[in-house]
Protein backbone atom coordinates (compact mmCIF):
# COMPACT_ATOMS: atom_id res chain seq x y z
CA UNK A 1 0.00 0.00 0.00
CA UNK A 2 1.25 3.55 -1.00
CA UNK A 3 -0.40 6.82 0.70
CA UNK A 4 0.32 9.45 -1.65
CA UNK A 5 0.30 13.20 -1.64
CA UNK A 6 0.75 13.01 2.79
CA UNK A 7 2.54 15.15 4.93
CA UNK A 8 4.19 12.68 6.57
CA UNK A 9 5.02 13.03 10.80
CA UNK A 10 8.78 12.59 11.02
CA UNK A 11 11.56 11.21 13.77
CA UNK A 12 12.58 14.87 13.43
CA UNK A 13 9.12 16.04 14.72
CA UNK A 14 8.23 17.66 11.45
CA UNK A 15 6.19 17.10 8.73
CA UNK A 16 7.49 16.24 5.01
CA UNK A 17 5.85 16.50 2.03
CA UNK A 18 5.96 12.84 0.56
CA UNK A 19 4.75 8.71 0.61
CA UNK A 20 3.85 6.06 2.96
CA UNK A 21 4.77 3.03 1.72
CA UNK A 22 3.65 -0.24 3.92
CA UNK A 23 3.94 -3.68 2.95
CA UNK A 24 3.32 -6.75 4.83
CA UNK A 25 2.26 -4.65 7.70
CA UNK A 26 5.20 -2.95 8.25
CA UNK A 27 6.58 0.64 6.85
CA UNK A 28 9.39 0.31 4.16
CA UNK A 29 11.63 2.57 2.42
CA UNK A 30 10.01 1.88 -1.14
CA UNK A 31 7.23 -0.65 -2.13
CA UNK A 32 9.44 -4.15 -3.86
CA UNK A 33 5.81 -5.60 -5.43
CA UNK A 34 3.99 -4.30 -8.15
CA UNK A 35 0.46 -3.95 -8.34
CA UNK A 36 -0.07 -2.25 -4.63
CA UNK A 37 -2.73 -0.30 -3.73
CA UNK A 38 -2.67 3.52 -4.25
CA UNK A 39 -4.41 5.54 -1.76
CA UNK A 40 -4.11 9.63 -2.89
CA UNK A 41 -4.43 11.24 0.97
CA UNK A 42 -5.16 14.63 -0.68
CA UNK A 43 -2.81 16.60 1.32
CA UNK A 44 -3.52 15.03 4.44
CA UNK A 45 -1.19 15.22 7.69
CA UNK A 46 0.28 11.78 8.09
CA UNK A 47 0.61 10.38 11.80
CA UNK A 48 2.10 7.46 13.61
CA UNK A 49 -1.25 5.85 15.55
CA UNK A 50 -1.45 7.60 18.46
CA UNK A 51 -0.84 5.55 22.05
CA UNK A 52 -2.95 5.87 25.61
CA UNK A 53 -1.14 5.09 28.26
CA UNK A 54 -3.43 5.43 30.91
CA UNK A 55 -7.33 5.25 30.39
CA UNK A 56 -9.74 3.46 32.23
CA UNK A 57 -12.35 2.85 29.33
CA UNK A 58 -14.56 3.73 26.56
CA UNK A 59 -17.56 2.43 24.72
CA UNK A 60 -19.15 1.24 27.55
CA UNK A 61 -16.71 -0.91 28.91
CA UNK A 62 -13.92 -0.43 31.77
CA UNK A 63 -10.46 -2.17 31.45
CA UNK A 64 -11.23 -2.83 35.24
CA UNK A 65 -14.48 -5.04 34.46
CA UNK A 66 -11.55 -8.06 34.24
CA UNK A 67 -13.46 -9.61 31.18
CA UNK A 68 -11.79 -10.17 27.74
CA UNK A 69 -14.80 -8.98 26.06
CA UNK A 70 -14.44 -5.80 27.41
CA UNK A 71 -10.11 -5.72 27.02
CA UNK A 72 -11.56 -6.13 22.81
CA UNK A 73 -14.09 -3.36 22.68
CA UNK A 74 -11.92 -0.82 24.38
CA UNK A 75 -8.98 -1.79 21.83
CA UNK A 76 -11.59 -1.63 18.74
CA UNK A 77 -12.86 1.64 19.59
CA UNK A 78 -9.66 2.76 20.31
CA UNK A 79 -8.42 1.58 16.77
CA UNK A 80 -11.41 3.01 15.14
CA UNK A 81 -10.23 6.78 16.33
CA UNK A 82 -7.06 6.41 15.83
CA UNK A 83 -5.36 5.22 18.55
CA UNK A 84 -3.93 1.82 17.54
CA UNK A 85 -2.18 1.04 20.93
CA UNK A 86 -3.19 1.02 24.58
CA UNK A 87 -1.64 0.73 28.29
CA UNK A 88 -5.10 0.23 30.49
CA UNK A 89 -4.99 2.08 33.98
CA UNK A 90 -6.55 -0.09 37.05
CA UNK A 91 -8.22 1.93 39.60
CA UNK A 92 -8.02 0.83 43.33
CA UNK A 93 -9.32 -2.32 43.86
CA UNK A 94 -9.12 -5.26 46.37
CA UNK A 95 -5.68 -7.30 45.60
CA UNK A 96 -7.82 -10.48 44.28
CA UNK A 97 -10.00 -8.47 42.07
CA UNK A 98 -6.52 -6.75 40.93
CA UNK A 99 -5.27 -10.15 40.26
CA UNK A 100 -7.70 -11.60 38.31
CA UNK A 101 -8.12 -8.16 35.87
CA UNK A 102 -4.47 -8.55 35.31
CA UNK A 103 -4.27 -12.34 34.71
CA UNK A 104 -7.23 -11.88 32.30
CA UNK A 105 -5.38 -9.40 30.21
CA UNK A 106 -2.03 -11.63 30.60
CA UNK A 107 -4.50 -14.66 28.58
CA UNK A 108 -5.89 -11.42 26.50
CA UNK A 109 -2.54 -10.79 24.90
CA UNK A 110 -1.40 -14.49 24.73
CA UNK A 111 -4.79 -15.63 23.09
CA UNK A 112 -5.64 -12.78 20.79
CA UNK A 113 -4.72 -9.63 21.46
CA UNK A 114 -1.04 -9.67 19.33
CA UNK A 115 -1.33 -8.34 15.56
CA UNK A 116 -5.26 -7.82 15.23
CA UNK A 117 -6.06 -4.91 12.59
CA UNK A 118 -9.32 -4.10 14.25
CA UNK A 119 -8.04 -3.58 18.04
CA UNK A 120 -5.20 -1.43 19.14
CA UNK A 121 -2.28 -3.54 20.63
CA UNK A 122 -2.78 -3.94 24.40
CA UNK A 123 1.49 -2.87 25.50
CA UNK A 124 1.18 -2.72 29.19
CA UNK A 125 -1.14 -1.91 32.17
CA UNK A 126 -0.85 1.27 34.05
CA UNK A 127 -1.57 0.62 38.03
CA UNK A 128 -3.02 4.13 39.32
CA UNK A 129 -3.33 1.77 43.10
CA UNK A 130 -3.78 0.45 45.27
CA UNK A 131 -0.64 1.93 46.87
CA UNK A 132 -1.80 6.07 46.96
CA UNK A 133 -2.90 7.98 49.09
CA UNK A 134 -6.40 8.75 51.14
CA UNK A 135 -6.03 12.45 50.65
CA UNK A 136 -5.50 12.69 47.70
CA UNK A 137 -7.90 9.62 46.63
CA UNK A 138 -9.67 11.43 43.54
CA UNK A 139 -12.24 9.54 42.05
CA UNK A 140 -10.44 6.10 43.47
CA UNK A 141 -12.50 4.35 46.40
CA UNK A 142 -10.54 4.63 50.05
CA UNK A 143 -11.35 1.65 51.36
CA UNK A 144 -9.14 -0.45 48.92
CA UNK A 145 -6.02 2.03 49.79
CA UNK A 146 -3.08 0.11 50.98
CA UNK A 147 0.74 0.73 51.86
CA UNK A 148 2.96 -0.20 49.29
CA UNK A 149 4.46 -3.33 49.70
CA UNK A 150 7.07 -5.57 47.23
CA UNK A 151 5.19 -8.93 47.87
CA UNK A 152 1.93 -7.58 46.74
CA UNK A 153 3.53 -5.75 43.97
CA UNK A 154 5.43 -9.06 42.58
CA UNK A 155 2.14 -10.48 42.60
CA UNK A 156 0.68 -7.72 40.60
CA UNK A 157 3.48 -8.24 38.01
CA UNK A 158 3.44 -12.12 38.09
CA UNK A 159 -0.32 -12.24 37.14
CA UNK A 160 0.14 -9.82 34.45
CA UNK A 161 2.51 -11.94 32.80
CA UNK A 162 4.95 -8.67 32.20
CA UNK A 163 2.19 -6.49 31.06
CA UNK A 164 2.03 -3.83 34.03
CA UNK A 165 4.42 -1.39 33.22
CA UNK A 166 3.83 1.20 35.28
CA UNK A 167 2.67 1.02 39.27
CA UNK A 168 1.66 4.27 41.44
CA UNK A 169 2.38 5.03 44.89
CA UNK A 170 2.05 7.79 47.05
CA UNK A 171 5.60 8.04 48.81
CA UNK A 172 4.92 9.82 51.79
CA UNK A 173 2.67 7.13 52.99
CA UNK A 174 4.60 5.25 54.68
CA UNK A 175 8.70 5.10 56.13
CA UNK A 176 9.69 2.06 53.26
CA UNK A 177 8.22 4.06 49.77
CA UNK A 178 12.18 4.52 49.29
CA UNK A 179 13.14 0.69 49.79
CA UNK A 180 10.10 -0.14 47.67
CA UNK A 181 11.04 1.87 44.62
CA UNK A 182 14.41 0.57 45.02
CA UNK A 183 13.74 -2.72 45.11
CA UNK A 184 11.16 -2.81 42.31
CA UNK A 185 12.77 -0.10 39.95
CA UNK A 186 14.63 -2.74 37.72
CA UNK A 187 11.11 -4.53 37.10
CA UNK A 188 8.33 -2.06 36.40
CA UNK A 189 8.18 1.88 35.80
CA UNK A 190 7.03 3.50 39.58
CA UNK A 191 5.23 6.19 39.24
CA UNK A 192 3.87 9.13 41.76
CA UNK A 193 0.25 8.93 41.68
CA UNK A 194 -2.45 10.20 43.50
CA UNK A 195 0.06 11.39 46.46
CA UNK A 196 0.06 14.23 49.05
CA UNK A 197 3.77 14.60 48.97
CA UNK A 198 5.50 17.61 49.53
CA UNK A 199 8.52 18.39 46.99
CA UNK A 200 11.44 17.20 49.10
CA UNK A 201 9.44 13.61 49.98
CA UNK A 202 8.71 13.76 45.66
CA UNK A 203 12.11 14.40 45.00
CA UNK A 204 13.68 11.42 47.45
CA UNK A 205 11.34 9.18 45.29
CA UNK A 206 12.63 10.44 42.09
CA UNK A 207 16.36 10.56 43.23
CA UNK A 208 15.76 6.57 44.26
CA UNK A 209 14.58 5.84 41.10
CA UNK A 210 10.77 6.80 40.16
CA UNK A 211 10.40 8.00 37.17
CA UNK A 212 7.36 8.74 35.74
CA UNK A 213 4.15 10.90 37.24
CA UNK A 214 0.82 10.17 37.05
CA UNK A 215 -1.85 12.92 35.42
CA UNK A 216 0.57 16.17 36.61
CA UNK A 217 -1.70 18.48 38.43
CA UNK A 218 -4.36 16.39 39.44
CA UNK A 219 -4.75 14.61 42.41
CA UNK A 220 -1.02 16.10 44.15
CA UNK A 221 -0.57 19.27 45.99
CA UNK A 222 -0.60 22.22 44.22
CA UNK A 223 2.46 24.11 42.73
CA UNK A 224 3.07 27.00 44.40
CA UNK A 225 5.97 29.50 45.09
CA UNK A 226 6.86 28.12 48.68
CA UNK A 227 5.72 24.61 48.22
CA UNK A 228 6.50 23.23 44.81
CA UNK A 229 5.10 19.65 45.85
CA UNK A 230 5.43 17.19 43.25
CA UNK A 231 5.35 19.43 40.33
CA UNK A 232 8.53 20.97 41.10
CA UNK A 233 10.26 17.90 41.82
CA UNK A 234 8.91 17.02 38.48
CA UNK A 235 10.55 20.04 36.91
CA UNK A 236 14.03 19.05 38.76
CA UNK A 237 14.14 15.56 37.64
CA UNK A 238 15.21 15.69 34.33
CA UNK A 239 14.48 11.65 33.85
CA UNK A 240 10.95 11.63 34.87
CA UNK A 241 7.57 11.70 32.06
CA UNK A 242 4.71 13.39 33.32
CA UNK A 243 1.19 12.42 31.95
CA UNK A 244 -1.05 15.65 31.35
CA UNK A 245 -4.81 15.04 30.45
CA UNK A 246 -5.41 17.56 27.69
CA UNK A 247 -9.44 17.25 27.77
CA UNK A 248 -9.91 20.84 28.53
CA UNK A 249 -11.42 20.33 31.64
CA UNK A 250 -8.38 18.67 34.22
CA UNK A 251 -6.16 21.33 33.43
CA UNK A 252 -6.21 25.19 32.62
CA UNK A 253 -5.05 25.73 29.04
CA UNK A 254 -2.94 28.46 30.37
CA UNK A 255 -0.58 25.42 32.68
CA UNK A 256 -0.90 23.43 29.89
CA UNK A 257 1.60 25.54 28.03
CA UNK A 258 3.26 26.79 30.67
CA UNK A 259 4.01 23.16 31.30
CA UNK A 260 5.06 22.65 28.02
CA UNK A 261 7.65 25.41 29.01
CA UNK A 262 9.25 24.31 31.62
CA UNK A 263 9.12 20.72 31.47
CA UNK A 264 10.01 20.68 27.44
CA UNK A 265 8.33 18.19 25.26
CA UNK A 266 10.66 15.34 25.45
CA UNK A 267 8.97 14.17 29.15
CA UNK A 268 5.46 15.05 28.03
CA UNK A 269 3.24 11.87 27.62
CA UNK A 270 -0.38 13.08 26.49
CA UNK A 271 -2.97 10.93 28.27
CA UNK A 272 -6.79 10.49 28.27
CA UNK A 273 -7.67 9.19 31.13
CA UNK A 274 -11.25 8.25 29.96
CA UNK A 275 -13.59 6.27 31.53
CA UNK A 276 -16.34 4.15 30.22
CA UNK A 277 -18.60 6.80 28.80
CA UNK A 278 -16.24 8.13 26.17
CA UNK A 279 -17.86 7.09 22.95
CA UNK A 280 -21.43 6.91 24.42
CA UNK A 281 -24.24 9.62 25.20
CA UNK A 282 -24.45 11.21 28.77
CA UNK A 283 -25.39 9.53 31.68
CA UNK A 284 -24.78 7.52 34.92
CA UNK A 285 -21.98 5.41 34.88
CA UNK A 286 -19.45 3.59 37.57
CA UNK A 287 -15.96 3.99 37.45
CA UNK A 288 -13.66 1.69 40.35
CA UNK A 289 -16.81 0.52 41.60
CA UNK A 290 -17.76 4.39 42.39
CA UNK A 291 -21.18 5.83 40.54
CA UNK A 292 -20.33 8.76 37.73
CA UNK A 293 -22.69 11.28 36.13
CA UNK A 294 -21.07 12.50 32.26
CA UNK A 295 -22.39 15.58 30.94
CA UNK A 296 -20.41 16.73 27.97
CA UNK A 297 -16.97 16.27 28.55
CA UNK A 298 -17.15 16.28 32.16
CA UNK A 299 -17.12 13.19 34.42
CA UNK A 300 -17.73 13.35 38.30
CA UNK A 301 -18.31 11.32 40.94
CA UNK A 302 -22.28 11.25 41.69
CA UNK A 303 -21.09 11.61 45.44
CA UNK A 304 -18.83 14.75 46.36
CA UNK A 305 -18.65 16.19 42.71
CA UNK A 306 -14.56 15.23 42.24
CA UNK A 307 -13.15 14.68 38.54
CA UNK A 308 -13.75 11.12 37.45
CA UNK A 309 -11.69 10.75 34.67
CA UNK A 310 -12.42 12.29 31.30
CA UNK A 311 -15.19 11.15 28.65
CA UNK A 312 -12.84 12.03 25.93
CA UNK A 313 -10.67 10.15 23.70
CA UNK A 314 -6.97 10.62 23.00
CA UNK A 315 -7.21 11.36 19.68
CA UNK A 316 -9.83 14.23 20.58
CA UNK A 317 -7.65 15.55 23.34
CA UNK A 318 -4.84 15.57 20.73
CA UNK A 319 -6.92 17.98 18.71
CA UNK A 320 -7.53 19.81 21.79
CA UNK A 321 -3.86 20.64 22.75
CA UNK A 322 -3.54 21.85 19.25
CA UNK A 323 -6.87 23.56 18.38
CA UNK A 324 -7.64 25.07 22.23
CA UNK A 325 -4.05 25.40 24.12
CA UNK A 326 -2.07 26.54 20.86
CA UNK A 327 0.52 23.41 21.31
CA UNK A 328 1.81 23.19 17.93
CA UNK A 329 0.51 19.75 16.02
CA UNK A 330 4.15 18.44 15.83
CA UNK A 331 4.70 18.54 19.51
CA UNK A 332 1.39 17.29 20.41
CA UNK A 333 1.55 14.49 17.75
CA UNK A 334 5.00 13.49 18.90
CA UNK A 335 3.57 13.84 23.05
CA UNK A 336 0.58 11.24 21.64
CA UNK A 337 2.82 8.97 20.23
CA UNK A 338 6.41 9.05 20.16
CA UNK A 339 6.50 10.05 23.65
CA UNK A 340 4.23 6.82 24.74
CA UNK A 341 6.14 4.43 23.01
CA UNK A 342 9.82 5.23 24.16
CA UNK A 343 8.41 5.92 28.01
CA UNK A 344 6.79 2.02 27.26
CA UNK A 345 9.67 0.42 25.73
CA UNK A 346 8.41 0.19 22.51
CA UNK A 347 10.01 3.12 20.11
CA UNK A 348 11.53 -0.16 18.09
CA UNK A 349 8.21 -1.05 16.76
CA UNK A 350 6.11 1.96 17.63
CA UNK A 351 5.38 5.82 17.54
CA UNK A 352 6.88 6.89 14.67
CA UNK A 353 6.58 6.36 10.47
CA UNK A 354 9.87 4.53 10.36
CA UNK A 355 10.95 1.63 7.84
CA UNK A 356 10.67 -1.56 9.82
CA UNK A 357 7.98 0.15 12.36
CA UNK A 358 4.33 -1.71 12.61
CA UNK A 359 2.62 0.02 10.08
CA UNK A 360 0.02 2.22 12.02
CA UNK A 361 -0.64 5.46 10.49
CA UNK A 362 -3.85 7.83 11.12
CA UNK A 363 -4.69 10.49 7.97
CA UNK A 364 -5.45 13.93 9.63
CA UNK A 365 -7.18 16.19 7.53
CA UNK A 366 -5.73 20.26 7.35
CA UNK A 367 -8.72 20.78 10.11
CA UNK A 368 -7.40 17.48 12.10
CA UNK A 369 -10.49 15.98 11.35
CA UNK A 370 -10.12 11.74 11.26
CA UNK A 371 -10.15 10.61 7.44
CA UNK A 372 -8.20 7.21 7.52
CA UNK A 373 -6.65 4.71 10.13
CA UNK A 374 -4.44 2.30 9.02
CA UNK A 375 -3.52 -0.68 11.40
CA UNK A 376 -0.94 -3.42 10.51
CA UNK A 377 -1.46 -1.89 6.64
CA UNK A 378 -4.79 -2.47 6.69
CA UNK A 379 -7.50 0.73 6.22
CA UNK A 380 -9.86 -0.12 9.74
CA UNK A 381 -11.47 3.42 9.14
CA UNK A 382 -11.95 5.60 5.73
ZN1 LIG B 1 -6.19 9.11 38.67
Amino acid sequence: MILKNVKVFTEEKSFQDGEVAIQDGVFVERMEAEGEEVIDGEGCYAVPGLIDLHFHGCKGYDFCDGTQEAIREIARYEASVGVTAICPATMTLPEEELIHILSTAASYREECGKGEPLAADLLGVNMEGPFISAEKKGAQDAKNIISCDTAVCQRFLDASGGLVKFVGIAPERNGHALEFIRRMKEQVHISLAHTNADYDCAKAAFDAGADHAVHLYNAMPPFTHRSPGVVGAVSDSSHVNAELICDGVHIHPSVVRATFKMLGEERILLISDSMRATGMPDGRYTLGGLEVDVVGNHATLTEGGALAGSATNLMDCMRTAVKQMGIPLETAVACASMNPAKALGVYDAYGSITPGKKGNVVLLDPDLNLKMVIKDGVIIRR
